[in-house]
């Protein structure tokens, strides 16, 4: 039995500065060079949908096809180019590992591109006309899938993670695996069903640690228990991509009963509704959260920097937390990542021990503080690779590029040249900071850093500050998604024929 693999991955914010080229898909490999051979070896043991896979073709005996995978960091409406050369590869490559029992695709559910709404469900469109109607395609997703009918239409079953922060990516590789062997074995006969929400949910709200979120999931999990069910997936959504098809869905895959998918459908989305008024946000204010912490000065309590996550496809360059805490004169505070080649550049030059002065952040744009003129020293120099300790995506690395501990008065801040999302401990910890010892972190992340850092702070504060990923989505001009749509619109009724 042979399945192919692959998927082009992205978590496009439509509202961010910017484009995102096919560069940050290959990085330095040139575009029509070998790219992305080692990938697949890679995985692995890693904590990731393709290392789940991995264990699936372990354990059932297949043999997994490597087509091509490329996932860069959330940022801005991905080019076309990018899209079109990336799909014409892994199809090209598709058509030569011809013929195959199914096809495995490890895909987001959010990216964007100038011209196309919806690039996941084109690449399973895509592949469904390459393959034929009868061999098995699933895909692992986001839990921040904006789902679609094309999507669904062209899948055999849609396995959403069940976690964020996304904890139980492997899981849900193994679950695919697993059941597109009894597929192609002839042991279910998937058929799904697709309900859209009209909900913008806040991504901090979404977060499966805490109610409303955790009990839903816990209902979901009974549901998948149910005769008949073969697998439920509830998206949460990805608000900052503005398109027709953005908001909540409920994708239920039954063995056989288009009915019985279509009302389980129904039933979980109505659940999700009737508690909608749960998904209110509670942001603090920075300066109240600092005066209180310094004040008890018992730590670690964590800002959690979410209008600035690189996660959902900010800067990360943002210094409205950072000033903050100088202005407080914040003892034992770190700030975790500013992302600035340039202030990098001048810190190596100055070298380890010197005093310096550096203009810090806000480069990219004007939509998250303004550049900060510091005096501090470098303490630590570091090549900022790291590997994941915390239970998400666990043993993949990390590269921060070049990275400096720059350190002003008792805030450290760790200044990066590559953007990526400080959620686990090992990026504080590869350079030197013990994060249990710290008064204040502040984190660029909304979610995924909860993963390490739940157990570890005596608090957590969701700080109200300016970006292109703050989590009110009443204050975004929406152009493309359908309305009426809850936050944004007053009435609205679900289902729309109630
Ligand atoms: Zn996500």
């Amino acid at each position: 039995m042979r399945i192919a693999t692959g998927g082009i991955l992205h978590e496009t914010n439509t509202f961010a500065t910017g484009t995102t080229p096919l560069e940050a898909f290959i990085g330095p490999t040139s575009r029509d060079g070998d790219i992305d051979r080692e990938w697949l070896q890679d995985s692995r043991g890693v904590g990731t949908p393709t290392g789940g896979f991995i264990t699936a073709s372990d354990e059932e005996g297949f043999e997994l096809v490597p087509l091509l995978r490329r996932y860069p960091q959330p940022s801005a409406m991905v080019e076309q180019e990018a899209y079109d050369v990336l799909s014409e590869m892994l199809l090209e490559r598709l058509e030569k590992a011809l013929p195959v029992d199914g096809v495995l695709m490890d895909l987001h559910g959010a990216m964007v591109c100038e011209q196309m709404e919806d690039p996941a469900g084109d690449q399973l469109a895509r592949v469904r006309r390459m393959v034929g109607p009868t061999v098995p395609i699933m895909a692992v997703l986001d839990l921040h899938a904006n789902i679609t009918p094309l999507m669904v239409e062209n899948a055999d079953a849609l396995v959403g993670y069940d976690t964020y922060p996304h904890v139980d990516t492997y899981e849900r590789g193994l679950e695919a695996g697993r059941l597109i062997v009894s597929a192609i074995e002839g042991k279910i006969r998937p058929v799904s069903a697709l309900e859209q929400l009209p909900m913008l949910i806040p991504p901090p709200r979404q977060c499966t640690l805490r109610p409303p979120m955790s009990e839903i999931f816990d209902y979901v999990h009974e549901v998948e228990e149910r005769p008949g069910i073969v697998c439920v997936t509830l998206s949460g959504g990805f608000p900052f991509a503005d398109i027709h098809d953005a908001g909540a869905s409920v994708v239920v895959t039954a063995d056989g009963d288009a009915d019985l998918a279509a009302s389980t459908a129904r039933e979980i989305a109505t659940l999700l509704w009737e508690r909608r008024d749960e998904f209110a946000l509670h942001l603090s204010d920075v300066d109240e959260a600092i005066t209180e912490a310094i004040a008890s000065g018992e730590g670690p309590v964590v800002l959690a920097d979410g209008s600035d996550n690189p996660g959902g496809g900010a800067p990360c360059d943002g210094t409205v937390m950072l000033e903050a805490l100088i202005r407080h004169d914040a003892p034992r505070s770190t700030v975790a990542i500013i992302v600035d080649p340039e202030a990098v550049e001048a810190a190596i030059a100055a070298g380890v021990g010197a005093q310096v002065t550096l203009d810090v952040g806000a480069k990219t744009d004007d939509l998250h503080g303004k550049t900060l003129k510091l005096t501090g020293h470098v303490r630590l120099i570091s090549d900022g690779r790291y590997t994941n300790e915390g239970p998400m995506s666990t043993g993949a690395r990390g590269n921060m590029g070049c990275t400096v501990v720059f350190v002003v008065g008792d805030v450290e801040i760790v200044l990066t040249e590559r953007r990526i999302q400080p959620f686990d401990t090992a990026v504080l910890r590869s350079v030197g900071i013990e994060p249990t010892r710290r008064l204040l972190i502040g984190l660029k992340s909304a979610v995924h850093f909860r993963s390490c850092y739940q157990d570890l702070a005596v608090k957590i504060h969701e700080i109200d500050t300016p970006g292109v990923h703050h989590p009110d989505v009443i204050r975004y001009e929406y152009k493309k998604v359908r309305r009426p749509m809850w936050p944004l619109d007053k009435d609205v009724n679900y289902p729309a024929d109630s």
